[in-house]
């Protein structure tokens, strides 16, 4: 008698598990997908061109870039680091700007469409400052108008990477008038961009920011 009931419940074990797997296949084969179109509207497509002649060779566009891609919670402790994933875990960023070679990315760009304040886009800003502040990623507002200004995107760009052809440039000291070279900071905010310094050093000090000419620019324009 005992082992009929247990050949009885392996046969619904079997069932069950025969069951299950068929389901599953049946469930992935129900679900149907369409393509969504483009994925950037045309104001977010307009603005991407533009970006992408700001930054020329200088940098890789990237659009829509989950945060989870980007950051992680610095959280040892479990459930506070499943709090702040999860702060993170829908959202992405607009635009990134990364390292040509490594792909690290660079700056965060967010872009304005230009749509009233309400509550869910104040909720993404305040994210997107706390994130970029506590991992030390610059963070740059943009808004529709830049769409037409590329000059405009590369001046704010030139605060955070390199923009200029090191062979392309020749400066001279505006201290002493000998040629400058480059050389890459390695220490401080700056570390890993380059700038001008005097070719007398250490005779004589002056140095000079890579982007400088954008800087200059922005003077003068505005
Ligand atoms: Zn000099």
């Amino acid at each position: 008698m005992e082992s009929v009931f247990i050949v009885v419940g392996l046969l619904v074990i079997f069932f069950l598990v025969i069951q299950k797997r068929y389901l599953k296949q049946e469930e992935l084969k129900d679900s149907i997908y369409k393509k969504k179109g483009p994925l950037l509207s045309m104001q977010e497509s307009a603005f991407f061109n533009a970006l992408v002649s700001a930054v020329g060779q200088h940098g890789v566009v990237l659009a829509k870039v989950s945060m989870a891609n980007v950051i992680s919670p610095l959280e040892t402790e479990k459930k506070r680091w499943f709090i702040a994933n999860n702060r993170i875990a829908k959202s992405y960023f607009d635009f990134v700007v990364c390292d040509p070679r490594t792909l690290e990315v660079r700056v965060v760009i967010e872009f304005d469409n230009g749509k009233p304040l309400d509550k869910g886009k104040i909720e993404r800003q305040k994210l997107l400052m706390h994130v970029c502040k506590s991992a030390s990623i610059p963070l740059i507002g943009t808004s529709i108008k830049h769409s037409y200004q590329v000059s405009r995107l590369r001046r704010l760009l030139a605060a955070h990477i390199d923009l200029i052809e090191p062979d392309k440039e020749v400066r001279f000291c505006k201290r002493c008038g000998s040629p400058m070279v480059i050389k890459i900071a390695s220490l401080g905010e700056h570390k890993g961009r380059r700038f001008f310094t005097c070719s007398r050093q250490p005779q004589c000090t002056y140095t000079e920011n890579y982007n400088v000419v954008f800087a200059e620019e922005e003077l003068t324009n505005d």
